[in-house]
């Protein structure tokens, strides 16, 4: 790197455990890899993070050489701020250990873990963290720092709710505990505020026991339907108690064994559905559902948790390209509903989806000011998921992004700052309430003056 003094390298080789990579060395193209395929970023270091001394010795390096600095935690945001060019790239991926204590179930886990490693952990004991997400590739890093939903957080919480403390790295590469009764300021700043505070090492969070399997399924309803079923959907869900999480997405059909050969690639509306309780009752509440309009088919049952948790990983896979447009939806009126439907079935590419999960329960009764997640009343989530193959195609499927995103501005009302893409600051500030926001930036000045960690979703200092 032609702007830091080899010597220096040299010594940050030395200091660390874990390695240090130039462009050109071995694993250093492996290492700079995200999730999303649209960004081919070549830092001028890489530091492989394998304990904290390393990740505050990387801090304190970036800082004094004042190189733009990324942190890759599971490396799945949408937006690709965990790679940048030519600075420094602090990779916490080597950083996975988990270790539960089953007697006070409390999970400890490192920074750069994925979902998988907490449920893989967590479920020798029955125990689950609430708020991990969907898909076990993602960072639990990156997930919890914006809030971190899942298919239990309706009734256990947000990940951000089950969030004990955390050993946070800050700018001038010191390590400190956040939690309730130590910088208290910071634990409210990262439950919610996202990177923009330092580097986290370790979360420790609450566990609560779900026994090893759920009942859980898929039911794949006919897309001519999807206006009489999205109007029973949107009232019915809300019906339904904190324990029943059932959502929806429009999509093309993928080749599920349980579908008609002639179904695979056709436009549906799938509905997957997660209980926590016993199988009988769960059956019952899902029977309006099968029944509310036409289905072309459907599977459900007694699931391993882990398997439910890694089940629909193989539809977003690393390396294709990715655009995300979102944002929270006061309701699904009949006027969004027929965007939804009229851009649903416009899709520009198979691999394309609209995700609307439904939020409300456990996380909307935290008073709204005990953390920086700013929207916790919206009982509805749009996110509109481009993915395609090829950079040729680039522009239609992010022109079709922004124009279903601008048809449904009129439903909505903020954003999760982890669906985020690269909007820029006046959308950043779209996550968080005014008051939110201020408090945001007087932790930033507080903890990071000169905007180390400025690779995220910046709130500026
Ligand atoms: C396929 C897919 C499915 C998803 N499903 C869900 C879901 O069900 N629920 C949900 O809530 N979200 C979901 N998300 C969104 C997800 O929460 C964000 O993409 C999140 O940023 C991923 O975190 P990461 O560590 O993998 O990402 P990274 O890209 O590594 O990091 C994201 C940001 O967080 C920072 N960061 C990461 N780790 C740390 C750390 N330890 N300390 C400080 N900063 C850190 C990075 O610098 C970066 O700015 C999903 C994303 C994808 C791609």
């Amino acid at each position: 790197m032609e702007n830091v003094n080899a010597d220096a390298i040299n010594n940050l080789k030395a200091e660390c455990r874990g390695e240090v990579l130039l462009r050109g060395d071995a694993g250093y193209d492996a290492a700079r890899e995200i999730w999303n395929g649209m960004f081919d970023r070549k830092p001028g270091i890489i530091v492989r993070c394998v304990g904290t001394r390393d990740v505050m010795n990387a801090v304190t390096f970036a800082r004094a050489n004042k190189l733009l600095t990324s942190v890759k935690g599971g490396g799945h945001n949408s937006a690709g701020n965990a790679v940048c060019d030519d600075g420094l790239m602090i990779d916490l991926s080597l950083m996975r250990r988990v270790h539960v204590d089953a007697q006070k179930k409390v999970a400890r886990i490192d920074g750069g873990a994925l979902l998988g490693d907490v449920d893989t952990e967590t479920q020798i004991h029955g125990l689950a963290v609430s708020g991990g997400g969907i898909i076990s590739h993602t960072g639990v890093g990156g997930l919890t720092l914006g809030g971190g939903f899942g298919w239990i957080s309706r009734k256990h919480g947000l990940a951000i709710d089950n969030l004990i403390s955390a050993e946070v790295v800050t700018a001038d590469g010191k390590l400190v505990t956040a939690s309730a009764d130590e910088n208290p300021d910071l634990f409210w700043g990262i439950r919610g505020g996202g990177g923009n505070f330092g580097i986290v090492t370790s979360f420790a969070f609450k566990c609560v026991a779900i026994g090893t399997e759920v009942y859980s399924g898929l039911i794949v309803k006919k897309f001519e339907n999807a206006k009489e079923y999205i109007q029973f959907h949107r009232d019915y869900v809300r019906t339904l108690p904190d324990e029943m999480t059932a959502w929806m997405v429009v999509r093309h059909a993928p080749p599920l064994p349980f579908l008609p050969g002639d179904v695979h690639g056709k436009m549906v509306v799938v509905v997957p559905f997660v209980w926590l309780g016993n199988e009988e009752e769960g059956k019952s509440l899902i029977q309006p559902i099968q029944e509310a309009t036409p289905s072309h088919g459907e599977a459900m049952g007694m699931n391993p948790w882990t398997g439910w948790q890694a089940g629909f990983d193989a539809l977003v896979e690393h390396g294709a390209r990715n655009y995300w447009k979102s944002h929270h939806i006061k309701g699904l009126s009949d006027d969004c509903i027929d965007e939804i439907i009229a851009f649903g079935g416009a899709m520009p590419s198979p691999d394309c989806e609209v995700f609307i999960p439904h939020m409300e329960g456990a996380p909307s009764r935290v008073p709204v000011d005990e953390t920086a997640f700013s929207y916790r009343e919206t009982p509805f989530v749009l996110n509109i998921h481009t993915r395609w193959q090829d950079a040729a195609d680039d522009e239609s499927c992010m022109a079709w992004a922004r124009d279903f995103h601008a048809a449904t501005q009129p439903f909505a009302k903020g954003v999760y700052v982890n669906f985020l893409s690269e909007e820029g600051e006046g959308r950043v500030k779209e996550a968080y309430t005014e008051t939110v926001w201020d408090r945001l930036v007087q932790i930033k000045q507080k903890y990071d003056p000169e905007n180390l960690f400025r690779m995220n979703q910046n709130i500026k200092p």
